[in-house]
């Protein structure tokens, strides 16, 4: 018997990632040569669709050689140096930075200035080495504290106000309990004093929203095959909440790791994925079992 293969509809790119690709496919479709500070999407298999259209893929070390080209700032946004340097390199920036990112970027510089007025800090949950991570510890002067782990928290100086971040798409469960463990230390140290806390609610809709969705339909086939690049941190997040809804889900980058051994004894599969999964890869990953 044939085995059931449904893809998820509401899996696939958020309006982010989906703008700056296009934006990409517009300049590429006219024939312009564009290059892309960092890979566009944290998707290999999307990556290389693009640079097989003509995007080149490039870094910090490349801008001073870009002069008068066209530089695609991606989704997760850019530090201000970044802007600065293009500049006196003379790169044009095509900027593709999401208007969620742009909002909290500026957040994050406003409580940068009020923090200073204060003596306290700006604390930004995230991944250290995240692109959109290091823009925002950018806007906040370079002196921005990050938070990786709950556990951290015994790093902060929890006696000075604290205005606290999240990068868009950190598990926003996690975030809650680290803003809950910031006031309790706060409280323990002086009475009252987490009313010096601010935690602003900056996990982006586009991953927490999928969460039930994704978590109702892993539980609706016998296996599920998460599709996603391994450096995507919501592909992080979405793929433990198919693996806690569904224990048989398997973690897949491409279509070329599909083994038939692998769906033995299976009726039907879910396939879904992050919000950098493109929907012709999570296709074509089904058109591959469909096949079995
Ligand atoms: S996850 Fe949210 S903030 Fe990040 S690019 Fe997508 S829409 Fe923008």
């Amino acid at each position: 018997m044939a085995i059931v293969v449904e893809v998820d509809n509401g899996s696939g790119f958020c309006f982010g990632v989906t703008n700056a690709i296009q934006k990409a496919e517009e300049l590429l479709t006219r024939g312009e040569s564009l290059y892309c500070l960092g890979e566009i999407v944290h998707n290999s298999e999307e990556v290389n669709r693009l640079e097989s259209k003509g995007l080149k893929t490039v870094d910090y070390s490349n801008m001073s050689s870009l002069k008068g080209k066209q530089l695609l700032v991606r989704a997760h946004g850019e530090p201000p140096e970044t802007y600065q340097l293009a500049s006196e390199s003379g790169v044009n920036i095509v900027d593709a930075t999401c208007p969620i990112v742009t909002k909290l970027q500026q957040r994050v510089a406003s409580a940068y200035s009020e923090m200073q007025l204060v003596g306290g800090q700006v604390v930004i949950f995230g991944k250290k080495s995240h692109p959109e991570v290091v823009g925002l510890i950018g806007n906040a002067n370079g002196a921005a504290i990050i938070i990786e782990k709950v556990e951290e928290v015994a790093m902060l100086d929890c006696s000075k106000p604290t205005v606290l971040f999240s990068q868009t798409t950190m598990d926003g469960e996690d975030y809650v309990a680290l803003g809950e463990a910031i006031k309790q230390t706060m409280d323990t140290l002086i009475p009252n004093g987490s009313s010096q806390l601010k935690v602003v609610n900056s996990v982006c809709g586009s991953v927490s929203n999928r969460k039930p969705k994704l978590a109702e339909f892993s539980s609706r086939h016998d296996m599920v095959v998460f599709v996603a690049g391994k450096k995507s941190s919501n592909g992080k997040v979405l793929y433990q909440v198919c693996k806690d809804a569904n224990p048989n889900t398997i973690f897949m980058e491409s279509a070329a790791e599909i083994e038939e051994s692998m769906f033995e004894g299976i009726n039907s599969v879910g396939v879904c994925g992050a919000t950098s999964t493109p929907l012709w890869l999570m296709e074509l990953v089904a058109e591959k079992i469909r096949a079995i």
